[in-house]
């Protein structure tokens, strides 16, 4: 199963979550494990390789 990185916008706590494909697929819900807001987003790969091409 893949790993997805997100980043709480609330209070700044970054976490690995696990989802299946499916589960992804479907948009399912994360929480913040610190402060339990849904109010997460996705970390893309690496931050730092912001010179790379778009797609
Ligand atoms: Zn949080």
């Amino acid at each position: 199963m893949p790993d997805y990185d997100f980043k709480c916008t609330e209070c700044r706590k970054r976490f690995t979550e696990t989802q299946t494909f499916e589960e992804h697929d479907r948009g399912k819900r994360v929480k913040c494990p610190k402060c339990g807001t849904q109010k997460v987003e996705r970390v893309i790969g690496a931050v730092f390789a912001k010179t790379s091409k778009k797609s």
